[in-house]
């Protein structure tokens, strides 16, 4: 018998069809207590589905949703024990913010009083210590974000859902609530559910990330999981930047793989599952450029050059295709139309199926 622990969120073959549309195609999910777990992907792949599909907001077509061990599959979102951030906060605008914060305790029967100290204590957690009075109107839109993530907190939920919860904000403010979120859900040790299409944001925040992609899973694991081992070109796409670049392989076994890349033959260390046409994934940070080495395996020309500050991007034009090439500020610049020699570390190489 399956032990489900206080705080978890389990999918079994969830299925989610909205007339002929198929919003999720059996959904297998496990979320462990306590854990910050990202819902990222393209638009319109079914991350927002999950979601209100934890909260009660829809109801499953197929399949069984779990929450600390009770079936809720056919519970409405009254009696779920989870509470939800929106992207456009949905605060009520006539009342204050602690009246805000306090409101769904007193609609859980809280006398007033007592829902109004819980109400300032939930700003305190989010920084807005004597804010309580202000109406909604009277904050920035990041201040607004952080009432909404109170007001969701205060009612102790067994899941903490988001909705996009930053997509409102400019860049800088996004960052500040984001850590707050995050900074708050592990005081308090919450399961959090978090949807975003920001790549950045769900590395940011996530303990796990679950890369959703046409209805499914495509892969999950922890951020340096995803980053390090993708195991398809889409997610070495999404998951940060890189260099794809079509490959054969001639020869695996337990020692290593033989790999043929333009005119030249390379070996990587690792042993592969896949056969024939294969992409070759390179992180941009782990190819270098050697300006007018003619004898490197792989020779170049900077065809983009683009001074960040802490890096410089460059493309170039290679034998291999163009190649996206990160390097630090502090390195000797190249300039466009230089001839480069190209050094693409095979430690550094993964190999993903062709699509
Ligand atoms: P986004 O990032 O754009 O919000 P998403 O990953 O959250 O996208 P969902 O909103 O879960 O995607 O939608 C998944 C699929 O279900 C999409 O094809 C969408 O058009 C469809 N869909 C969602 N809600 C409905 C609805 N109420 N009626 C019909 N189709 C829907």
């Amino acid at each position: 018998m399956e032990q489900f622990k206080k705080g978890s969120v389990h999918f079994k073959g969830v299925v989610k069809k909205y007339g002929s549309v198929t919003a999720l195609k059996k959904l297998d999910l496990a979320i462990d207590p306590g854990q910050l777990v990202t819902l990222l992907g393209p638009s319109g792949c079914g991350k927002t589905t999950t979601l209100r599909l934890i909260a009660g907001l829809e109801s499953a077509t197929n399949g069984k949703i779990i929450i600390g061990g009770e079936d809720v599959t056919h519970l409405s979102a009254t009696y779920r024990k989870v509470s939800m951030v929106f992207q456009s906060y949905a605060l009520f605008p006539h009342m204050s913010v602690a009246e805000n914060v306090a409101y769904g305790l007193t609609v859980q029967s809280m006398p007033k009083r007592q829902a109004m100290e819980k109400a300032e204590q939930g700003l305190e957690m989010v920084g807005l210590t004597g804010f309580g009075s202000r109406l909604p109107s009277e904050l920035s839109g990041g201040q607004q974000q952080r009432v909404a993530v109170a007001r969701a907190v205060v009612l102790e939920p067994e899941v903490l859902l988001l909705d996009e919860p930053l997509s409102n904000l400019d860049a800088k403010l996004r960052r500040h609530v984001r850590e707050k979120i995050r900074q708050i859900q592990q005081e308090l040790k919450l399961t959090a559910v978090y949807v975003t299409h920001d790549q950045e944001e769900a590395m940011a925040v996530s303990d796990r990330i679950i890369v959703m992609k046409n209805s499914e899973i495509a892969q999950e694991g922890t951020p340096h999981d995803l980053y390090e081992r993708p195991n398809s070109a889409f997610i070495a796409d999404f998951i940060g930047d890189s260099n794809l670049i079509d490959c054969d392989i001639v020869s695996s076994n337990e020692d290593g793989t033989n790999i043929q890349l333009g005119d030249k033959q390379l070996r990587i260390a690792s042993q592969t599952e896949l056969s024939g046409r294969a992409k070759a994934v390179l992180r941009p940070h782990h190819v270098s450029l050697r300006p007018a080495n003619r004898d490197a395996a792989f020779i170049g020309e900077v065809s983009y050059a683009a001074y960040l500050g802490n890096e410089i991007q460059y493309s170039v034009q290679s034998d291999l295709g163009e190649l996206f090439v990160i390097a630090q500020a502090t390195a000797q610049p190249i300039s466009v139309g230089q001839s480069v020699g190209i050094d693409m570390p095979t430690d550094k190489m993964r190999l993903v199926p062709m699509d």
